[in-house]
């Protein structure tokens, strides 16, 4: 699958810049297996990369302008390295500006590049093609220009780069899709970045992503406004509590001790933020124990939780987490990424998933008229290098 995707981005480079690219870099999108909006709240989570990727073509073009085209959209533009990066009503090249901002506020010497990119990660599913975006381009930078840039600080910048587009986001996303590891999941600690690699083994169950089909717009200014309730929310602990640094180190009962006051939002997000980083630490435990059902169990709970405490699910994604608690060959469902559309994530049991797909697609259909995407998950590696 890969294969094509990479041929049609050489092909595209060459017909495009008279010249073979000097460097091929993919990039890969990322799951969450569990530990949804924790990431920038100090906790635990447990993603992983997948197989599907995005494809870069690059070389240098001595000059001071480099000229990147987006083959998915039959789309390019242009930058001038040598003025001040500015915003762009066109979306996508934000993700790129971003990198460019942040590559040269942090003083690393670069020059132009001739770049096509191309992905067959669903654009907005919660499967972070954004985060892709970002730190292939910047991956493909640090090795034409031998930055010496590490991983993790790709990662790192690769954060930046999207709070500079205008999502506040944690650093999972850009960590997974560096960092990620051929059937491994990786349990990362959000405030040290500290990380583990853990045996992606989920026994008699297959991994399966149902894609809603619907992005609700709400997701940016949400996605902040969380954030600014959880800060809101620790800020209130650390008033009462100066020792707790975060939700971390909370209990479920301090949060309930403090209910009066908060207010009510802040009050649930942050018993969802408590509850959610325990659910990941006795998840991580569950898989590395092949105790897939009580993974499983986990995912439901966490899906309640970001449904109903958290705020960030849509009708689309209950249903289809309703579907899954119906079917007895699904033991874990909830919904993956950000929020308000994109896909859910579940466990479904080895032998069944034709029947399962097939099932959900249906009723999903009649339920809401929309048609169901569906992808099998496969764990890949972190963004790299391509050498035939
Ligand atoms: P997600 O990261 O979950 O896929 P986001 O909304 O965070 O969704 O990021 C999606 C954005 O990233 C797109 O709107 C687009 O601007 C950019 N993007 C992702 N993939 C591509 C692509 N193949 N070509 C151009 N832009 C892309
Ligand atoms: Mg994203």
């Amino acid at each position: 699958m890969n294969d094509i995707l990479i041929n049609k981005t050489i092909i595209s480079f060459q017909e495009n810049f008279n010249s073979k690219p000097e460097k091929i870099v993919l990039s890969p999108g990322r799951i969450n297996i569990i530990g949804e909006h924790i990431d920038y709240n100090d906790g635990y989570v447990l993603p992983a990369a997948i197989d599907k990727i995005i494809c870069f073509a690059f070389n240098k073009n001595n000059s001071n302008t480099s000229r990147i085209i987006a083959l998915d959209l039959d789309d390019e533009f242009e930058i001038d390295l040598t003025a001040e990066v500015q915003h762009d009503e066109k979306v996508w090249t934000n993700y790129i500006r971003g990198v460019i901002q942040q590559l040269k506020s942090s003083g690393f010497q670069f020059e132009g590049v001739n770049c096509v990119f191309s992905s067959n990660i669903p654009i907005g599913s919660g499967l972070s093609s954004s985060a892709a975006l970002e730190c292939g381009f910047l991956f493909g930078i640090n090795e034409l220009f031998s930055l010496n840039i590490k991983p993790i600080d790709i990662a790192l910048l690769g954060q930046k780069a999207e709070h500079w587009v205008g999502i506040h986001c944690g650093i999972m996303d850009q960590f997974s899709s560096v960092m990620g590891k051929k059937n491994q999941v990786v349990k990362i600690d959000c405030r040290t970045l500290e990380y583990t690699y853990h045996e992606a083994n989920f026994s008699d169950y297959s991994l399966i992503l149902f894609d809603s089909n619907v992005k609700h717009s709400l997701m940016t200014s949400a996605y902040n406004e969380r954030r600014e309730q959880c800060e809101e929310g620790i800020a209130i602990v650390q008033g009462n509590f100066p020792e707790i640094k975060s939700f971390r180190e909370c209990t479920e009962q301090i949060i309930i001790d403090l209910k009066d006051k908060m207010s009510h939002n802040v009050y649930r997000r942050s018993l969802f933020v408590v509850r959610e980083i325990n659910r990941v630490i006795q998840a991580c435990e569950a898989l590395d124990n092949g105790n897939i059902e009580l993974l499983g169990e986990l995912m439901f709970a966490t899906h309640e939780g970001l449904s109903k405490n958290y705020e960030v699910s849509c009708d689309e994604l209950d249903i289809l987490v309703d579907l899954a608690k119906k079917e007895e060959s699904v033991i874990g469902s909830r919904l993956m990424g950000g929020g308000f559309g994109g896909c859910t994530i579940n466990l479904v049991k080895k032998g069944y998933e034709e029947e399962v797909k097939n099932k959900f697609a249906k009723l999903y259909f009649e339920a809401v008229g929309i048609e169901l995407k569906i992808y099998d998950v496969k764990i890949g590696n972190g963004t790299s290098l391509y050498t035939k």
